[in-house]
């Protein structure tokens, strides 16, 4: 059987943040039940045969704020439908102050074994200037109940936000470091079109940002927290986000709800973004074969495999796209050799190569 991942977009948040350009809607009762509704028809309609179900992930906008019953309809229908691996990973994005006991025993007892708090930052006046709606306290709370309950826990945090610099950033690791969680995700801040912070004409401090970066980076290694992918540390492999490694190795994986996307037996499907549409049944948007052969698919493969510190196998990228990577690249490889190193015939980043690395990818490919 083939394994498989499946994304659940919920996209409903309590407040917009000024920083968000993610599809989602402030939470009504109305519409939450109708969106539901369309999502297990979707789900319902899916054929899931010939495929091992190896992680589930509810993201959004923010799985938290719905009713807990919501998530554990679709999780049984997902069961109902699919075979689910007994290791599967299965996570739940969250908002601190949607977070509950009540919802964190439901959740557990569901079988969902991974938390993904969105915190941002630690400070309350930076989390006050981006809209966010929970303070550092309420996070403690969240987090202090999660950890009762799951032992898998994750938090984002931010660099490049308003009224940021090295001393907060490093409170901010200081403390989340200090809760004993196993993840952490750290997102460099883009300033997208239609988003408050844009209107407002905010700036991201481009080199300030890549010193934050490189100073958690180094802060991280010194506490134990392996930088396995651009964006994310975990104390111990067996912490590394199973379900985002299938992005990042082009397996499959199917979305269900609005925006989603998919990328199934060569397939890449786009669902709607109009919530009307959706709730009507006009789920997908658009699809696109994809060869396996093609220079999409390659180039798509080296980009991908280069944000994870395991880098991209040489051997089976060459046997896989009848290549040969290390010839034909042999001059960019030359001019790049402060960037990337092969190491265990594995084409990897070095560390200065991170902070560069979506330049370093168009130069390779
Ligand atoms: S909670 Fe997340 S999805 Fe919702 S508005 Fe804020 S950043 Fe966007």
């Amino acid at each position: 059987m083939k394994p498989l991942a499946i994304y659940v977009h919920i996209p409903f948040c309590k407040a917009r943040c000024y920083y968000c350009s993610f599809v989602s809607s402030l939470y009504s009762l109305d519409r939450v039940s109708k969106y539901f509704d369309a999502l297990l028809r979707e789900i319902d309609l899916f054929d899931f045969s010939g495929f091992v179900v190896n992680s589930i992930y509810f993201g959004g906008g923010t799985p938290s704020v719905v009713k807990q019953e919501n998530i554990l309809t679709v999780l049984d229908l997902i069961k109902k439908k699919a075979f689910i691996s007994a290791e599967a990973e299965i996570t739940i994005e969250c908002n601190p102050e949607s977070f509950s006991r009540e919802k964190a025993m439901s959740f557990k007892k569901a079988g969902i074994n991974r938390i993904s708090f969105g915190l941002q930052s630690t400070d309350d006046k930076i989390l006050k200037r981006i809209g966010r709606i929970h303070t550092y306290n309420v996070f403690l709370k969240a987090c202090s109940i999660a950890k009762e309950y799951f032992s898998n826990i994750s938090a984002d945090l931010i660099i490049g936000l308003p009224g940021q610099d090295k001393r907060s950033l490093k409170t901010d690791l200081e403390r989340v470091v200090s809760l004993g969680i196993e993840h952490i995700s750290i997102y460099g801040l883009k300033v997208e079109e239609g988003t408050l912070l844009q209107k407002e004409g905010y700036k991201v401090d481009e080199d300030l940002t890549a010193d934050l970066y490189s100073n958690a980076v180094d802060y991280l290694a010194g506490k134990g927290f392996i930088r396995y992918e651009v964006s994310n540390f975990s104390k111990e492999d067996k912490y590394r986000s199973r379900h985002n490694f299938t992005y990042w190795n082009r397996g499959d994986y199917v979305g269900f709800g609005l925006s989603a996307h998919s990328f199934i037996n060569n397939y890449r499907i786009e669902n709607t973004c109009s919530y009307i549409d959706y709730i009507e049944g006009e789920t997908e948007c658009k699809r696109l074969l994809i060869s396996p052969l093609e220079s999409e698919a390659a180039e798509e493969t080296i980009m991908l495999a280069l944000r994870t510190s395991d880098g991209l196998d040489i051997k089976s990228f060459n046997e896989k796209f009848n290549r040969d990577l290390l010839s034909e690249k042999s001059g960019q490889l030359k001019q790049l050799d402060k960037f990337l190193k092969v190491e265990d015939n594995r084409l990897k980043l070095k560390d200065d190569g991170f902070y560069v690395m979506n330049e370093i990818i168009v130069r390779l490919l």
